[in-house]
């Protein structure tokens, strides 16, 4: 049986989708030793819900959620199918908790922007699954963990978000520096994920929470990451297969699972 990996992508800038750097130059062999999946389910830092949804379309649109980039990133389609029975698969997986299927949403830039180099046949279904507003960081952790069954059904379980997420913060010039505090909070998450240290990953230790307003203003970006920590098991082999700071302070770390 191939049980399959999982894996973190940081994503940064919407423009990764249609740029040729180093990041992009990963993302296209990111999937060279990964068995070609069934299905594809993505955890993105752009569908937040009350709620946990899952999207159950046959054909999801490519949507365009972001404001003032060039003409060609809205012209980017990404027409992979979906998959109804999967959906209906998911929802049983997590069952005791209610996921609720959803027929609004199609694949967000979080999805898309990556996919769109991994498999740009665009020919393997995607799914996704919302991020609960209500949900706490170990409640998030444990949906990942419930998930984990899926990786011997061939479906690839990929979350996108990014380690470090302060727009504010950003630097615009050329080849900026990489930022401390970004570097710290990239590197405590790091260490933690190595030591499977869960009260760091859970932002539980109050000396901590001034680097964690700095680092996510807003969690979004952070929780797929837990989804994925929690889908991991104890035969994974863990590896960060690119790291590095865009624009100053936006963590590009990838993390993947991989038994
Ligand atoms: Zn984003």
């Amino acid at each position: 049986m191939t049980k399959m990996p999982v894996i973190f992508f940081g994503h940064g800038s919407p423009m990764n989708a249609i740029h040729q750097n180093p990041f992009v130059d990963f993302l296209c062999q990111a999937t060279q030793n990964v068995p070609r999946p069934k299905a594809i389910l993505c955890i993105s830092a752009h569908w937040e819900t009350i709620g946990t949804k899952v999207l159950k379309v046959l054909k999801p649109r490519t949507i365009h959620d972001f404001y003032g980039f060039p003409q060609a990133l809205y012209d980017v389609q990404y027409p992979a199918p979906g998959s109804l029975a999967i959906a209906d698969d998911i929802i049983q997986s997590l069952r005791p908790i209610l996921v609720e299927p959803d027929t609004s949403w199609g694949l967000d830039h979080g999805t898309w922007s990556i996919l769109q180099h991994l498999y740009p046949q665009a020919d393997i279904p995607v799914l996704q699954l919302s991020l609960n507003k209500k949900l706490s960081l170990s409640q998030h952790y444990e949906i990942g963990q419930k998930l984990a069954r899926l990786r011997n059904q061939e479906i690839l379980i990929m979350g996108s978000g990014n380690i470090t997420h302060n727009l504010r913060q950003l630097d615009l010039n050329p080849e900026p520096k990489a930022t401390n505090w970004a570097v710290q909070f990239d590197e405590m998450i790091k260490k933690a994920i190595i030591n499977k240290d869960l009260p760091t990953l859970f932002a539980q230790h109050p000396a901590d929470q001034k680097i964690w307003q700095m680092a996510h203003p807003s969690l979004e970006h952070y929780l797929p990451l837990l989804y994925i920590l929690g889908a991991s098991d104890r035969q994974d082999i863990l590896s960060f297969p690119y790291e590095g700071m865009e624009l100053g302070s936006l963590s590009m770390r990838a993390v993947q699972f991989q038994s």
